[in-house]
């Protein structure tokens, strides 16, 4: 235990890394996959059970909280760690996406962003100095900037004034914050898709001075051809004693081609949302559990799975109690979603620190090109 924040990188294969961010409530393993815990919980999981699962840290959404049940709430009883009952350490979100994605009747200017909460319509204001009071209240453990993402795609232009102030906003955020041993703000870079855009938000960002940095404004519908292509050269403006976040990343293939490229962290709501829906994460690819062709089949959902869902149950069973919309099936899928999403992380961890990175990538692909474990 260190009761300061702190990155350690063991090893490197290629631009892949390996290492340790140490906090004051636990090591975090990287590249790190952190599930999202929207509003307070990890939906249809126990924070144990996520736990278990192999993760060292969850997300928290600043927007949601911000507005149910309220950060000044939430302090009074603890702060979020108490209040959902997960000891380990929290990232939250600025709020900045999410405000731009969800509420209603937004003003942008340079002070922030006034907007109607899209639960009662209630008015709310976010700033950088705002945004950093409600992470503080929360007791976030890594806390991010506030800023702006353009939808892509979007004109040079719209892409460079938007990171121009969310450069300003990164200062502000960085003022604000002050100094807090034991918790990190991390900077955000911005710049869409253009490389010169990218470097000039990195500088910025480097000259003010983070604890981690991000890369924001990804993931918002480019594809990955063009996400990767960012990834190629953007980590590389980054300082390399530093944990590097790529936000809102993804699915198993994308978290793959962004270890690749040097990315320590990533969070997405795709393992948890998508169980609840039937889909399935397996190394052998996608499965939908609500397709007819399982509900006659007693293999359990991956063979070489060790997760409860897979232990415990047939794909029979998870198809009917999809189809019945019975809770368990939100509770295995998500479990073994997160389950199977945790163990690519381990392999991949390992397989840097083995120096093998490209034979477990190249394996990973393979498995995933062989199919589902096919017909009966
Ligand atoms: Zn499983």
């Amino acid at each position: 235990m260190t009761e300061r924040f702190g990155f350690t990188l063991k090893a490197t294969d290629g631009k892949a890394r390996t290492g340790v961010i140490h906090t004051p409530r636990g090591e975090i393993r990287t590249p790190a996959f952190m599930p999202v815990g929207t509003a307070a919980t990890v939906k249809a999981m126990l924070p144990g059970s996520v736990r278990e699962t192999g993760a060292d840290i969850l997300l928290g959404n600043t927007y949601h909280l911000m507005l149910r049940p309220g950060a000044e709430r939430i302090a009074r009883l603890g702060g979020l760690h108490r209040f959902m009952n997960w000891e380990r350490p929290i990232l939250t979100d600025s709020g900045g996406f999410q405000v731009m994605s969800l509420a209603s009747l937004r003003k942008l200017t340079e002070e922030g962003v006034r907007f109607s909460s899209h639960i009662d319509g209630s008015k709310h204001m976010l700033s950088p100095e705002r945004s950093m009071e409600i992470q503080k209240l929360l007791g976030s453990d890594i806390v991010m900037c506030f800023d702006e993402c353009p939808a892509l795609p979007a004109t040079d232009e719209v892409v460079a004034k938007s990171m121009r102030l969310s450069m300003r906003w990164a200062q502000r955020s960085r003022d604000a914050f002050g100094d807090r041993p034991g918790h990190a703000l991390f900077g955000i870079m911005q710049g869409g898709v253009t490389r010169d855009l990218r470097e000039e938000s990195a500088k910025a960002l480097v000259e003010i001075g983070f604890d981690g940095y991000a890369v924001g404004g990804l993931a918002v519908g480019e594809g990955q051809e063009a996400m990767f292509d960012v990834l190629d050269y953007a980590p590389g403006f980054l300082p390399e004693d530093k944990p590097r976040y790529l936000m809102g990343v993804g699915k198993p293939d994308d978290i793959v081609g962004a270890v690749e490229r040097g990315i320590d962290m990533m969070d997405c709501v795709l393992p948890s949302r998508s169980g609840r829906t039937g889909q399935a994460w397996t190394r052998r690819g996608q499965v939908n559990l609500r397709n007819a062709r399982h509900q006659d089949d007693p293999r359990p959902l991956d063979e070489d799975c060790t997760c409860p869902a897979c232990r415990g149950y047939s794909r029979a069973y998870l198809h009917h109690v999809l189809r019945a919309q019975e809770i368990i099936a939100s509770m295995l899928l998500t479990w073994h979603n997160l389950h199977y999403y945790q163990e690519l992380m381990q392999g991949l961890r390992d397989a840097i620190a083995e120096g093998r990175l490209a034979a477990f990538v190249a394996g990973f692909h393979a498995q995933r090109a062989g199919g589902d474990i096919g017909p009966l």
